[in-house]
């Protein structure tokens, strides 16, 4: 017989009222707005990994009875908040070393597409199903799935989100109802500005200026540069591939 861990039985119990999910998250957002020394408005310019960290120990202390912190048992958890997930909202990790065999966990969140999302009013913003009013709520739901993905590492050892059991914790402790965001990536931001793959774009380039078209887009645009002393691609012709941010694309 297994013993569950504390965790385990808080997050497998009966759902809260939907009416207490929506106040504790009413309160974890005051929280924010007060403690936060980045986060001091809604639609915030500025955030930090510490503000990753508030979040956590708001919602483990409200939705968990702070069951979390003890399951780490003494394993490092990392916050970091990185501008080069250009696809995911956020990213759970379970790091083990090969040298010493140690386990450490990380959540990292997609601040670029936090700050590229609620710019434009007509696109309406839903993470987890979940309509966004502004960046603090988007956020909120990008965590509330991370943490998610933490709790499944620290009770079961693996965390997926297209399986079942994340997503019926997720509806039951969060109303989730998907397990997927719209923010707006880098793709989108580019076909916006009228890039895509295979555009003709122009930029400058050690004071040239360069002309090529567009065969990736990632962070950046890959420009593949006509240049008979460049790589030779599946076409034929050779080309020297160039890293230039989107906004630097004519
Ligand atoms: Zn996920």
């Amino acid at each position: 017989m297994s013993v569950m861990s504390v965790l385990t039985d808080r997050v497998l119990a009966p759902a809260l009222p939907q009416e207490t999910i929506r106040q504790h998250r009413a309160e974890i957002r005051a929280d924010v707005l007060r403690r936060s020394r980045y986060i001091k408005e809604p639609n915030f310019t500025a955030i930090h990994p510490s503000d990753v960290e508030l979040l956590f120990d708001a919602y483990d202390h409200r939705f968990f009875a702070g069951c979390c912190k003890p399951e780490l048992k003494e394993r490092p958890l990392r916050f970091g908040v990185s501008s080069r997930l250009t696809v995911s909202g956020g990213v759970t990790k379970r790091i083990r070393s090969r040298v010493s065999g140690d386990v450490r966990f990380e959540i990292v969140i997609a601040g670029g597409m936090l700050f590229d999302s609620f710019r434009d009013p007509a696109h309406r913003v839903t993470v987890c199903g979940l309509e966004c009013a502004d960046r603090l709520e988007a956020l909120q739901r990008i965590f509330e799935h991370e943490l998610i993905h933490l709790i499944e590492h620290l009770c079961w050892d693996s965390s997926n989100c297209a399986r079942t059991r994340f997503q019926e914790i997720a509806t039951r402790v969060f109303l989730h109802r998907e397990h997927t965001h719209n923010l707006l990536t880098r793709r989108e931001m580019a076909a916006k500005a009228g890039i895509r793959r295979g555009s003709q774009v122009s930029f400058e380039f050690d004071g040239r200026r360069l002309t090529g078209h567009v065969a990736r887009i990632t962070k950046r645009a890959t420009v593949l540069v006509p240049d008979p002393e460049g790589a030779r691609y599946t076409d034929g012709k050779n080309y020297r591939a160039y890293y230039v941010p989107i906004n630097a694309l004519r």
